[in-house]
């Protein structure tokens, strides 16, 4: 298997990020009425975004309130170009900024869905499944993500991706050298990259020199 990276945000200061999601009622589904837990609106692409930030506006957008993927037009025109498949990308209907005034930009936006997904190979991580609810299909462990350890991939459900998630964790947006490659080319702006081992690890230290590979 070569090697593949988690994709993250910069978080750069002044970088604009999304700080709401109008009419989170389209976002979010009642709560699963087996365990409790609020559903995400998997069906929903009509989303309206708050950005918050003054700086020009990024291609990764990150959100503040839920893990969605939201990217510029300029990425799907890159990946178009560079043949990437395995999402589906949705229009972004309006951005507003923290006023709720419209903001008009040249840059229009997408809500990305990755369509390959890996499975992670929790038996030679030590991790195991102890509950699943039949109702909204959530997986509890025996141990919280952060104490995952390595993240390892089940060989057999890995097809030379160029971008996939992980099931169970399908807001997870992970890549090829290639995608990484790919990125730093065109220049894309707010993407970092972490190995994909280092997926759970929150005190991984985003090594950012593959950057000047490319400067
Ligand atoms: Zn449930």
């Amino acid at each position: 298997m070569e090697k593949n990276y988690t994709i993250e945000h910069m978080e750069e200061e002044g970088t604009p990020y999304i700080s709401s999601i109008v009419s989170e009622d389209i976002v979010y589904l009642d709560n699963c009425s087996q365990c409790g837990r609020i559903r995400f609106n998997e069906n929903n692409h009509d989303l309206s975004l708050v950005i918050d930030g003054e700086n020009k506006l990024p291609d990764f957008l990150l959100c503040g309130e839920f893990p969605l993927n939201i990217v510029s037009n300029r990425v799907i025109d890159v990946w178009d170009k560079y043949n990437l498949t395995g999402y589906d990308a949705f229009p972004i209907k309006f951005l507003y900024d923290t006023n709720m005034n419209e903001i008009i930009s040249d840059v229009k936006y997408f809500d990305i869905r990755i369509t390959n997904s890996v499975e992670l190979d929790f038996h030679n991580m030590g991790v195991k499944i102890v509950n699943q609810c039949s109702t909204c299909n959530v997986v509890e462990y025996d141990k919280q993500t952060w104490e995952f350890g390595k993240a390892l991939i089940i060989d057999s459900s890995y097809r030379n991706f160029d971008l996939f998630t992980i099931k169970y964790f399908q807001n997870t947006l992970s890549c090829s050298k290639n995608v990484l490659n790919i990125t730093y080319k065109e220049r894309l702006t707010n993407f970092s990259f972490k190995p994909f081992e280092s997926s759970f690890d929150p005190f991984y230290d985003i090594d950012d020199s593959f950057l000047e590979t490319f400067v």
